[in-house]
């Protein structure tokens, strides 16, 4: 008999997965190249910093940019990205792959898990309201998505979205040169206006 309580589900990641930390997506298409972590301005020194004291190679991109006009680039940087370590531009810099070490739902350890950037502890949630998870995350492939057990990264995805607030119109998204070896003929580098935003 139906009781009218609406059912939840409860976030967890998937046994074994570490997905997020190792596949990067082309984002918004092939032409822009692989996209790294995103980080808001203040977090680029202290990934930097965390890099140099664990003795991490990162590369950090400009991500995302804004302007007033069309003509030149932009003026402002609302988002820099840490890009992966392989060439395909895959695979966290800070996740440990190489030690037995595993997280508690048994996937690689993050180098920096307390430290990690909002963007890490914002995924899956992709909106709040109401909650969207990522349909790329494994959970959300198995489960079809939740509600519950989101609190912590709703926060973080509210301090992201804070951080990028903008009144200027033109949005501009770097390209980042990266790519699988067989889509390089189509990745482009550098400043170009944001195909979502024009
Ligand atoms: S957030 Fe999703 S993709 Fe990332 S480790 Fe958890 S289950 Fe896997
Ligand atoms: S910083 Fe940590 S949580 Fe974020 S992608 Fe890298 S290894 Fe994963």
């Amino acid at each position: 008999m139906p009781t009218g309580r609406k059912e939840t589900v409860e976030f967890h990641c998937v046994r074994d997965c570490s997905q997020c930390c190792i596949e990067r997506e082309y984002f918004p298409s092939k032409e822009f190249g692989k996209i790294g972590v995103l980080l808001l301005p203040g977090e680029r020194a202290r990934m930097e910093e965390l890099a140099r004291k664990k003795g991490v190679r990162v590369r950090i991109l400009p991500r995302v940019g804004v302007s007033g006009t069309d003509a030149g680039g932009p003026t402002r940087i609302l988002a820099y990205q840490m890009m992966g370590r392989e060439a395909d531009g895959n695979v966290c810099p800070f996740l440990d792959t190489g030690s037995e070490g595993r997280a508690e739902h048994g996937g690689y350890l993050c180098g920096i898990y307390g430290d990690r950037p909002l963007a890490c502890s914002a995924y899956p949630l992709v909106g709040t309201d109401p909650p969207a998870l990522d349909d790329k995350c494994k959970f959300c492939r198995e489960f079809g998505g939740a509600d519950k057990n989101l609190d912590s990264e709703e926060e973080s995805l509210i301090r992201i979205k804070s951080g990028m607030d903008t009144d200027q119109p033109v949005v501009w998204r770097y390209a980042t040169g990266v790519g699988e070896a067989g889509d390089m003929h189509l990745v482009r580098t550098g400043w170009m206006r944001d195909p979502q935003h024009s």
